[in-house]
Formats: structure tokens, sequence, C-alpha cells
């Protein structure tokens, strides 16, 4: 136990960072429109990272997921996020419609630096309204399950460096479960020896590595 809160601690001092970041370049960006290039940048870094180790983007290293996880979890009330927001429907379409609105607005704005940063920045604030929105009604990585960036981490990385249950030690406690920030819920993939989490939305977090009573979790 001791063990887990200081990692806990730790993850929490760096979220805490990325989420003041993510802070600062959201209100920044409505006076200086440069900042909103954060957003494509955090894009190829995450495919980037996806390509060598799945959603580890998603853990600390981007500032929204920091803020998400430090932020909003407290005022969320830690509901199961349905599994509509997982689904694969949802995830292509919502690709798919913001490709097309920044497809668009860049040639609209093209070739005005500002403006298309600004475009951003407009971009960041909506989607930042709406991931508080579902936080508040479910769990604060509701919007991490079928954000761009996540879905195409999760589709570039599945089964890049994955996470691993030894059947025979696992009680099902579910500890595993309640750590984890997206309720990917190790415990579920139990069977007769050592399996697969075949989940590509694991966020490579060591949560739920670290709080097994068991020690039934690796990577
Ligand atoms: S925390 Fe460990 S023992 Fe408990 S359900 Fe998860 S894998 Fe099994
Ligand atoms: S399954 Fe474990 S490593 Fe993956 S996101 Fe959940 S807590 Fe983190």
């Amino acid at each position: 136990m001791e063990e887990f809160k200081a990692f806990e601690k730790n993850r929490k001092i760096k979220q805490f960072f990325m989420g003041l970041l993510f802070l600062s370049i959201l209100i920044g960006g409505w006076f200086w429109p440069l900042l909103g290039y954060f957003i494509p940048l955090c894009m190829f870094l995450g495919i980037g990272v996806g390509l060598w180790r799945g959603r580890k983007w998603c853990d600390w290293y981007c500032p929204r997921g920091g803020f998400n996880d430090v932020f909003l979890k407290a005022a969320s009330p830690q509901k199961e996020i349905p599994k509509f927001f997982k689904g694969l429907p949802l995830r292509i379409g919502f690709l798919s419609f913001l490709m097309a609105m920044m497809t668009i607005q860049i040639i609209k704005r093209w070739p005005d630096p500002y403006k298309i940063g600004m475009f951003f920045v407009v971009l960041l604030t909506v989607t930042t309204i709406l991931g508080i929105i579902l936080a508040l009604i479910f769990q604060q990585r509701t919007w991490c399950c079928f954000c761009p960036i996540g879905s195409l981490g999760n589709w570039v990385g599945r089964g890049k460096y994955p996470l691993k249950i030894d059947s025979k030690l696992c009680t099902e406690c579910k500890l595993c479960y309640k750590v984890c920030p997206i309720q990917v819920g190790a415990y579920r993939y139990k069977k007769d020896g050592i399996e697969t989490i075949k989940d590509g939305d694991c966020l490579k977090c060591q949560m739920c590595v670290v709080s097994c009573p068991k020690k039934a979790l690796k990577f």
C-alpha cells in the first residue's frame, strides 16, 4: 500500500504540472493564438508515442489527460463509462468529423498563421467544455475514450508493451479496476494462465500493477 501511495503521489505531481500547462495554453491561446498549435503538436506526439508504447502518451504526458485526472476527478461521480464512448462508431465518426472540420477551416484561413492558430484555440476550448460536462456526468476520463489522439494511439499501438495477468494469482478483488483511470479492469481477462490484456485503451500507467495485492499484473 505504501508503494502504491508513493507511486500515485509521484504520478499526480507530474499530472498537476501538465494540467497547469494545459490551463495556461487554453487561457493564453485567447491572447496569443499561436499557442493553438499545441493541438497538432500533441497529435504528432501522441501518435509517435503510440507507435512505441500504445496509449502511454495519455498517461501523464498529455496535458489534457493530466488536467482531467487531477483537476476533474474530485468533481466526477466516478460512474462506469458507458460502452458507447469506447465504441468504434463514435470514435471513427468523431475523428472523421474533426479531420474534415480542421481541413476546411485551415483552407479557409490559409495562409494566416494567427487565424489558423485561433481556430485551434476555439477547438481546444469547445472540446474542453465537452470533456468537463462528461466528467461531471460520468467519470473524468470519459472524453479520453473517444479523443482522436487517444483513438489513434490505440489503433497504431495495439499490442505494443502489453499488460499481462497471472490468472492463478488473481483473487478478483477488483482493485485494478478501481484504480484504473480509464476503467480497463484487468481482472476481466483472467482465464487459466498468463493472459494478455488486449484493451488498446490501457494507458500503461502502472496504477493497477503497483496496487495489485497479489502481484498478478505486469508489463
Ligand atoms: S488487483 Fe490483482 S488480485 Fe485484485 S482483481 Fe486485480 S489482478 Fe486480481
Ligand atoms: S489497465 Fe492498468 S496500466 Fe492500463 S490504464 Fe488501467 S490502471 Fe493503467
